[in-house]
C-alpha cells in the first residue's frame, strides 16, 4: 500500500530543503516566497512502505486569499494524505504556528517537524518539543532540515501516525462569546443540510464562512443555494455584531484568538532562552546599513554594478573562444561538405543558429552564480525589502519584488516563473499588475541579444552599457505598472510587512548546484526549442529559393567572368592552394560579389525575405532594415532566436567564408546598422511581446484577453520607444 504524505509550511520554513532530504531529490531551493507554487511530488521506501510525499507551496494561512493557500488547502481535503508533515521554523516559532494551528483545526492528521532547531539554539533558545507535544496532542520532532538530523524520527513519528488515525479529528479554539455563539448556530445549519460534508468538518466551515473565505462561499452557493443563503444570513449578523461592538470583521476577531491561543501556548514553557546571542544581532547590524534608507540602495546599486563587472569581465575571454569554436565547425563544414541544401541546414540553420545561443553559456553561468550568491546568502530579500518602498509609489506591493528579480529584474531571469510567482500576491489588482509587466525585463533569453549589440556598438564600456539596459528596464517596467494601475486596473493598495531572514553564508555546492541548474534549463532550451526553430527559420529564409531564370542569369554573370579570364587563373582559384596570385584573387571576389548578389536576391525573395520586406515600411520609421525585422518576427518565438536568426540572415548574403566574421563584426560593418539602431533594437526587443511561452502562461494565469493585450500593448508601446530613438538619434547625429 502507498502512503500519502504532504508537507506545509510557511515559506522559508524548509519545506523544500526536507523534501530533498527526504526523497534524495534536487530541488531549487530559494529564499523566498513564489518559488514553490505548485506541489511537486516525489517518493521514498520507508521499512517496505512506499511512501509518496508532495511538497506543498509555502503558506502563512489556509484562508483563500492566495493561490497558493487554495492550492494547499484543497490537495489537503481533497487527496487526504494520511499525514502531513507540518513542518515549523523553531526560530521564529510564533508566527509558523499560525498556520499549524489551522491545519489542526482543519483536522488533519499531523506530525510537526520542528527545523531549524540549530538556528534557534545559535540565537540562545531552546525549544521544549515534549511540552509542545503535550499541548498541541500531535508529534512533535526536532530536525535540521540542511543536515538531515531527526530525519528518521521524524518518519518513524509520521508512519505511526498515519497507521493510528483514520478519522480527522478537528481542534476546538475559542473565538470569545459572540463568535463561539454564531459558530454554534452555523453548526447546527451546516449538519442539518450535511453541507459541504463529504470535504469539511462542519466546525470548519463555519469558521471559513465567518471569515468571508471566498471560495467556500462561493462553492457554497452553487452546491445548495439554500443552505448557503441561510448561512450567509447568520453571519451578515455576526458581522453586524461584530462590527458595532469591537469596530472589526470577523475574520479579525478569529486570527486573534488564534495568536492568542499560539502566546497562551507558547507562556507554557516552550521556549528557554539560554543567551542572548549576537548571531541574531549580526545579522540586524548589518542590515541597519545594508537597509539604511540612504546608503542601502547606494549599496544595493554598487553591488548590483559589480556583478555586472564580474560576469561581463570574467565570461569575455571563455565567451570568445567558445564563439571561435563555432566558427572554426562552420568553417570545417564548409570545407568538407559539398554546396547544397544540407550544408546550408548545417551551417546557417544549426551550427550558426544554436551556436549562437551557446556561445553565450559562459556569461549566462556568471551571471547565475552571482545571483546565487545574492539569492543564498539572504541578500536578495534584502532588496526585496528596500525596492518595496519604491514598488509602493507605483501601484506595486512587495510581494512584486520576486516576481521582477525571477523574471529579470537583475539580468537572466525568464518571465514564465515570474509569471506564476505573482501568485503570492493577494489583490487582484495588484497581481494583474505585476503579471502584465515582469515581461518587460531583462530575462536570460534577451541578455545575449543584449550582449551582442553592446558589444558590437559599445565594446569600450560593456558593463556600464549593460547596468543601464538593466536599469532602464525596471524603470519602463515601473512606469507601465503605474499607468496600468491608474488607468485599466484602478485600485488601493493592500497593507504588506515583510519578513527578512537571518544572513547565511552560501555554501559552494549550494551555489554550483543552483548556477549549473539554471545554466542546464538554458542549454537544454537552446538544444531543444531553439534547434527547432532555427531550422524552422532557416526553411523559412531557404524557401521557394530562387526562380529558375534568376538563378540562371547568375549563372551567366559567372560564366562570363570565367571566359574572360585566363583559364589557368580559374584553374588555379578552383585548385584552393593557399597562395593566390593577385589575378586569382581578384577573380575570386568578382565570384563572391555574384554569389553575395545571388544569395541576398534568394533571401529577399525566401518567404521571411518577404514577411520582413512587407515590414520594411512600418520599421523604417526605427531603422530596422528587413533582415532585421526576420529576427524580431522570429524573437516572439522566444528570444534567443533574435541573436540566431540575425545570425543566419546575415550569413546567408554572406557566402564567402575566407575571412569568417563574427555576427557583431558584421552588424558593426553593415550600412543599415550603427549605434543609434542599436539602442533603438536594443529598446523594442527589451519591451516588446512576450515570448510565446509567457504568453500562454500569462493567459493561464490571468486569461486570453491579457494575453493579448500584453501582445499587443507591449509591441506597440516598444515600437514607439524605438521610433522615438532612431528618429531623435538620427536627428542628433549620434549614429
Ligand atoms: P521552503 O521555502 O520552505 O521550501 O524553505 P527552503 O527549503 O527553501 O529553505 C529556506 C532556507 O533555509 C534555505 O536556505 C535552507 O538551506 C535553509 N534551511 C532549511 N532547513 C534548515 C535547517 O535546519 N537549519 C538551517 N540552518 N538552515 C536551514
Ligand atoms: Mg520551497
Amino acid at each position: 500500500m502507498q502512503l500519502k504524505m504532504a508537507l506545509a509550511g510557511n515559506p522559508n520554513a524548509g519545506k523544500t530543503t526536507l523534501f530533498n532530504q527526504l526523497t534524495g531529490a534536487r530541488q531549487h531551493v530559494g529564499n523566498y516566497p513564489g518559488i514553490t507554487v505548485d506541489h511537486k511530488e516525489g517518493s521514498l521506501h520507508h521499512q517496505g512502505q512506499k511512501i509518496i510525499i508532495t511538497d506543498l507551496p509555502g503558506t502563512y494561512s489556509m484562508t483563500a486569499y492566495s493561490a497558493e493557500e487554495l492550492v494547499a488547502r484543497d490537495y489537503l481535503v481533497n487527496t487526504r494524505p494520511q499525514v502531513v508533515i507540518n513542518i515549523v521554523d523553531a526560530s521564529n516559532l510564533e508566527r509558523n504556528l499560525y498556520l499549524t494551528c489551522q491545519l489542526l483545526e482543519l483536522g488533519a492528521p499531523l506530525v510537526i517537524a520542528l527545523n531549524m532547531i540549530d538556528v534557534a539554539q545559535a540565537r540562545g533558545m531552546e525549544i521544549k518539543a515534549d511540552v509542545l507535544e503535550r499541548h498541541l496532542r500531535v508529534p512533535v520532532v526536532p530536525i535540521i532540515a540542511r543536515s538531515g538530523f531527526g530525519k528518521e524520527d521524524l518518519l518513524k513519528a509520521a508512519l505511526r501516525v498515519a497507521s493510528e488515525k483514520e478519522e480527522w479529528l478537528p481542534l476546538d479554539i475559542s473565538y470569545g462569546e459572540d463568535l463561539d455563539i454564531g459558530i454554534k448556530e452555523l453548526i447546527a445549519r451546516i449538519d442539518a443540510a450535511s453541507f459541504m460534508a463529504d470535504t469539511y468538518v462542519a466546525r470548519y466551515t463555519a469558521i471559513k464562512y465567518l471569515e468571508n473565505d471566498e471560495q467556500i462561499v462561493e462553492k457554497g452557493r452553487e452546491i445548495d443555494s439554500r443552505t448557503a443563503q441561510a448561512l450567509e444570513e447568520i453571519v451578515a449578523g455576526i458581522t453586524a455584531h461584530t462590527k458595532t461592538t469591537l469596530d472589526v470583521f470577523p475574520e479579525a476577531v478569529i486570527a486573534d484568538h488564534r495568536y492568542g491561543y499560539i502566546k497562551s501556548l507558547l507562556r507554557q514553557g516552550v521556549i528557554t532562552r539560554k543567551f542572548d546571542s549576537d548571531r541574531l544581532y549580526t545579522s540586524d547590524k548589518i542590515d541597519k546599513v545594508l537597509t539604511n534608507r540612504l546608503v542601502g540602495p547606494a549599496i544595493m546599486l554598487l553591488i548590483l554594478f559589480v556583478l555586472y563587472k564580474f560576469t561581463f569581465g570574467w565570461s569575455e575571454a571563455p565567451v570568445a573562444w567558445l564563439e571561435q569554436g563555432i566558427g572554426w565547425l562552420s568553417g570545417f563544414v564548409e570545407k568538407t561538405l559539398p554546396d547544397g541544401l544540407l550544408k546550408s541546414m548545417l551551417i546557417s540553420g544549426i551550427i550558426e543558429g544554436v551556436g549562437g545561443v551557446l556561445g553565450f553559456v559562459p556569461l549566462i553561468m556568471f551571471m547565475f552564480f552571482g545571483i546565487a550568491i545574492l539569492e543564498d546568502s539572504g541578500y536578495l530579500a534584502r532588496v526585496a525589502f528596500m525596492m518595496d518602498r519604491i514598488f509602493r509609489i507605483f501601484g506595486l506591493h512587495g510581494s512584486s519584488v520576486m516576481p521582477f528579480i525571477v523574471s529579470g529584474g537583475i539580468a537572466g531571469g525568464c518571465a514564465v516563473p515570474g509569471v506564476m510567482a505573482t501568485r503570492t500576491l493577494r489583490s487582484p489588482k495588484e497581481r494583474m499588475a505585476t503579471l502584465l509587466t515582469v515581461p518587460l525585463m531583462n530575462c536570460g533569453a534577451k541578455l545575449p541579444v543584449l550582449a551582442l549589440l553592446i558589444g558590437a556598438f559599445f565594446s569600450e564600456n560593456k558593463a556600464r552599457y549593460m547596468f543601464l539596459f538593466t536599469m532602464l528596464a525596471w524603470i519602463v517596467a515601473l512606469l507601465a505598472a503605474k499607468l496600468l494601475r491608474s488607468t485599466v486596473l484602478r485600485g488601493a493598495p493592500t497593507p504588506f510587512v515583510m519578513e527578512l531572514p537571518p544572513y547565511r553564508f552560501p555554501t559552494m555546492r549550494g551555489l554550483l548546484i543552483h548556477t549549473w541548474e539554471r545554466t542546464y534549463q538554458y542549454i537544454k532550451k537552446a538544444g531543444t526549442v531553439i534547434l527547432g526553430i532555427s531550422v524552422l527559420l532557416w526553411a523559412m529564409m531557404t524557401y521557394p529559393g530562387l526562380p529558375e531564370e534568376k538563378s540562371a542569369e547568375f549563372a551567366i554573370q559567372r560564366e562570363a567572368i570565367a571566359t574572360a579570364t585566363a583559364p589557368e587563373i580559374v584553374a588555379e582559384s578552383l585548385a584552393g592552394s593557399e597562395e593566390l596570385s593577385e589575378q586569382a584573387k581578384i577573380y575570386n571576389e568578382r565570384i563572391a560579389e555574384i554569389n553575395n548578389e545571388e544569395a541576398e536576391v534568394a533571401l529577399r525573395n525566401s518567404i521571411a525575405g518577404r514577411i520582413g520586406i512587407g515590414l520594411e515600411s512600418l520599421s523604417q520609421l526605427a531603422g530596422f532594415d528587413w533582415r532585421t525585422n526576420i529576427a524580431l518576427v522570429g524573437g516572439f518565438a522566444a528570444k534567443e532566436v533574435i541573436v540566431s536568426t540575425l545570425g543566419t540572415a546575415y550569413s546567408m548574403g554572406e557566402v564567402d567564408t575566407e575571412e569568417p566574421m563574427s555576427l557583431g563584426q558584421r552588424l558593426q560593418k553593415d550600412a543599415h546598422w550603427n549605434k543609434v539602431v542599436a539602442v533603438a533594437a536594443l529598446v523594442f526587443i527589451m519591451f516588446y511581446s512576450p515570448c510565446f511561452v509567457t504568453v500562454v502562461c500569462i493567459a493561464k494565469e490571468a486569461s486570453w484577453k491579457w494575453a493579448f493585450f500584453s501582445m499587443g500593448f507591449n509591441t506597440v508601446f516598444a515600437f514607439l520607444m524605438a521610433v522615438a530613438v532612431f528618429q531623435i538619434g538620427t536627428m542628433l547625429n549620434f549614429g
